[in-house]
């Protein structure tokens, strides 16, 4: 049995200085019954907690390490932009490459506007798109997570869904009252909506691969449709694409499914691990953003020329070989489980979206909230500690995905398929 000593002794402390010991709520592990486990340091697709224990890393800062920790082409970036001093509240050039890089990638984004986290992304997406439609409601999907702006913690995944609370005390209901949720994969609902609220509907907001419920991709005709009935009502298509920017593939979840939104928000990869956001899209809309336009948003330490580094180095770095790599490293580990699963008799879904591998136990295909509810979340804590023992750290909750690097080795994803067989054999004889 490993030991966690240290990690125990430094959540005693850290609960007398955080709410609940934490700085953000899912790295509690309260929803498989474990104490946070602390970590030290990090190489390529392992990491090191302050008891000596090494696991590989399939949480990767929940999401952004695509490259692994502390990949060389980062940290040397970082340690020369350091020297020259780390913010400036001036305008830098890394700024321009960065954008360019990024608008490369993206052909939808014509402009882009750097922020600080997803949350900022989106909440600085919405009042865009209602400054620019002048409407105020938006649509967005049950289950999903943009982050904790008011507008929309409504219905929310991630840590909201984890650990399975109503919709957040402290949003005002006037505010409330503005977003309409839907299940997601369904467009008689997002249909159904329009006819009620058509005229009122700035926008709806969509991960194009849900990451915040475990993993859950659209289904044909799904990103399609939602693009045509936004078209058709004059309301806006926002993508958030914080998770799956980056990660679904080179050119981003929209290359990859072939569907164009009006914004694209940002946010996890393009900061390689620093705190990052942003926002763009097409011009005509962008152009209302301060001072192009007059709708306000601003940030003392937004586009700062370290975030810039990381995330620039980090893009570099995925050239498509990597891409395809990593796909052939997510397929085995996909294919894999399920293989376990079937040997003992396990109720498993696995669903994948480029790099993100999403598991569920359940016999229920996974394609929204309330089938992702369906999964056993007795067998999901007890294969979470089993994983654990065996040295593969994984999201302490059964509403994330796992991330996977360019850092994983064949002998990582064949170790980690070993130990996912050994927690079954376990879970199936319990
Ligand atoms: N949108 C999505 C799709 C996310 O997954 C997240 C974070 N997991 C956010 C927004 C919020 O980003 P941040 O935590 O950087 O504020």
């Amino acid at each position: 049995m490993k030991s966690f000593e240290k990690s125990i002794a430094a959540f005693e402390e850290a609960k007398q200085h955080m709410p609940g010991g934490v700085n953000s709520p899912v790295r509690a592990f309260r929803s498989v019954g474990m104490d946070p486990i602390f970590m030290d340091s990090g190489k390529g697709s392992k990491i090191t907690d302050i008891d000596g224990n090494t696991y590989i890393d399939y949480v990767l800062s929940w999401g952004p390490l695509i490259l692994g920790h502390a990949d060389d082409r980062v940290v040397e970036g970082l340690k020369k932009i350091t020297e020259k001093g780390t913010s400036f509240g001036a305008p830098t050039v890394i700024e321009n490459k960065m954008a360019a890089l990024v608008k490369e990638r993206i052909p939808s984004m014509d402009i882009v506007r750097m922020v600080n986290s997803g949350t900022e992304a989106t909440m600085s997406a919405l009042r865009l798109a209602r400054g620019f439609t002048g409407r105020d409601k938006i649509l967005k999907f049950v289950g999903s997570y943009h982050g904790h702006g008011d507008s929309l913690l409504i219905k929310a995944g991630s840590g909201v869904a984890t650990l399975g609370l109503p919709d957040s005390p402290g949003v005002p209901e006037t505010i409330a009252r503005n977003t309409i949720t839907v299940p997601y994969n369904d467009l008689e609902s997002v249909q159904y909506a329009f006819e009620q609220y058509g005229d009122d509907i700035a926008a709806v907001i969509a991960e194009p691969v849900c990451g915040n419920m475990g993993v859950v991709p659209p289904q044909p005709g799904f990103l399609e449709g939602l693009r045509d009935i936004t078209k058709q009502h004059g309301a806006l298509l926002i993508f958030d694409e914080v998770m799956t920017g980056f990660r679904v593939g080179y050119h981003s979840a929209q290359g990859h499914f072939g569907v164009e939104p009006d914004l694209t928000c940002l946010g996890k990869i393009i900061g390689g691990g620093l705190p990052v956001g942003a926002y763009g899209g097409r011009k005509e809309i962008m152009d209302r953003v301060a001072p192009a336009g007059d709708i306000y948003q601003a940030g003392t330490l937004s586009g700062n020329p370290l975030a810039m580094t990381a995330g620039y180095e980090t893009l570099a770095a995925m050239d498509k070989a990597a891409y395809e790599r990593i796909n052939v490293h997510a397929d085995r580990l996909a294919e894999g489980y399920k293989a376990a699963a079937e040997e003992f008799g396990i109720a498993l879904q696995v669903n994948r979206a480029g790099s993100m591998v999403g598991v569920f136990f359940t016999d229920t295909p996974v394609i929204n909230f309330d089938t992702a509810k369906t999964s056993n979340l007795d067998h999901f804590s007890m294969y979470y500690r089993e994983m654990i023992e065996a040295g593969i750290f994984l999201p302490p909750s059964q509403f994330e995905g796992l991330f996977l690097s360019a850092a994983h080795t064949d002998e990582d994803i064949e170790a980690t398929i070993e130990a996912a067989r050994q927690a079954f054999k376990k879970i199936a004889a319990s």
